[in-house]
């Protein structure tokens, strides 16, 4: 493929009209919508709106009038169809490590029955706010609830055994972009007897997503990296209607009450998904997050994810190709339903040549030890920023362009 290939490939894509609706600065080419989406325009207009009339003029009427109460069911109701939820099943609130301490407790408490049964199971290679946030629970209720960390997806059907209460993972891996079969580890786990809980960080607005037909128990997901909600947006938690009345979790605050502004002395929990809120919501950044799902209502999560494949299949095909002979190791799986929308290479000095791509406008990012990693968000990556990243890279390379004695600080 030519870069004339790619720029005939955008021309016809259907999703490229989309990538209008966001804000990306020149002469870059951004490959880190997995950590932080881009903008979408309309949410600088939303913001001014917000702070301009709804707060300053609306001031406290405006929970009510502008709907700020209501938001952060509003809002799951949204991010429901794009990971194959029902309505009434989402809330957006808190962060992602904060509604997994929810799931976490909520479904410790359902297993809680079974004396036997007080083994967490995740990975190692899991997002390491999943294993503290797990970790923390476990020594916090001691009551011989551990934590059992797996070293590879093979191992997992052999640790799903008879003292094991709950399988956590995080569907597609921070790192690896590895994929994992949601369907049917969810299957395994009930089958011997655990929950399953999936954290959705690297799969929401990323890849389809059937929670419901699949039978999961919960999940959370994040809303700033593909869904583009804005830096720090709040995170989404999803509990299925079968589960909800048993759902309790221990941050059960006003917000999770039956009738808030009874201002009752003891809790009673909300009826549906709201007995997942705590407190009052941060409500800047929770409005922002309808813009970056408005643009996902204008597509599918289908062609989103064939735009993914053929994105990620050109930049590894590119980036062997042009870069033959370089210590590269493709960390991602080549199998697409084994890949989530991120590509990652390792080499040697990682860092540096991760630094040297940002310089010439490449923006993607490292993970120790080792790994670049390259984001591919349909929405707005274009078949000839692929071209282009990778003609990038393989400059570096040749060029030897790079810092050797360069040291990761802080994340980039
Ligand atoms: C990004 C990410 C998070 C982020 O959690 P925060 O509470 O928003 O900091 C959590 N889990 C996984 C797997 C992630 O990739």
């Amino acid at each position: 493929m030519t870069r004339n290939d790619c720029l005939v490939r955008d021309a016809h894509d259907d999703l490229g009209a989309l990538r209008d609706q966001f804000d990306l600065p020149d002469g870059v080419i951004y490959l880190d919508g997995n950590s932080l989406g881009a903008r979408p325009k309309s949410a600088l207009a939303r913001a001014q709106a917000l702070i301009r009339d709804e707060w300053g003029t609306g001031l406290i009427r405006s929970w009510n009038d502008a709907g700020w109460f209501a938001l952060p069911c509003r809002l799951g109701d949204r991010v429901a169809p794009l990971i194959g939820a029902a309505a009434g099943e989402v809330v957006v609130t808190d962060t992602t490590s904060i509604n997994l301490f929810k799931a976490l407790a909520a479904a410790l408490r359902m297993q809680s029955g079974d004396p036997a049964r007080r083994v967490i199971v995740t990975e190692r290679a899991n997002f390491p706010t999943d294993i503290y946030i797990a970790q923390g629970l476990t020594l916090w209720l001691a009551q011989n609830w551990s934590l059992r960390l797996v070293d590879s997806p093979e191992e997992i059907p052999d640790a799903l055994d008879e003292r094991c209460a709950l399988l956590l993972l995080t569907h597609v891996n921070y790192r690896s972009g590895y994929q994992h079969d949601l369907a049917a580890l969810t299957a395994l786990a009930h089958a011997r007897g655990a929950l399953a809980v999936w954290d959705l960080a690297h799969s929401a607005g990323a890849v389809p997503l059937e929670l419901g037909a699949a039978g999961a128990d919960f999940a959370v997901g994040c809303t700033y990296k593909y869904l583009n909600g804005g830096p720090g947006a709040p995170a989404f938690i999803w509990v299925p209607r079968r589960h909800q009345e048993a759902f309790a979790q221990p941050l059960a605050g006003w917000w999770g009450h039956a009738a808030p502004f009874a201002m009752a002395p003891e809790f009673a929990p909300a009826a549906g998904i709201a007995r997942a809120l705590c407190g009052t919501q941060p409500v800047l950044s929770l409005a922002l997050v309808e813009c970056g799902l408005a643009v996902f209502e204008q597509t599918s999560m289908q062609a989103i994810r064939a735009k993914s494949l053929a994105l990620s299949d050109l930049f590894i095909a590119l980036v062997e190709d042009g870069c033959a002979g370089h210590p590269l190791t493709l960390v991602t799986p080549r199998a697409h339903e084994r890949r989530g929308s991120q590509v990652s290479f390792a080499h040697p000095h990682g860092y540096a040549v991760m630094q040297a791509l940002i310089a010439r406008g490449v923006i993607g990012d490292y993970r120790a030890p080792h790994i670049m990693r390259f984001g591919f968000t349909p929405l707005y990556t274009r078949f000839a920023d692929v071209w282009d990243a990778a003609a990038t890279l393989r400059a570096i390379l040749h060029e030897n362009a790079y810092d050797r004695a360069a040291a990761p600080t802080a994340v980039t």
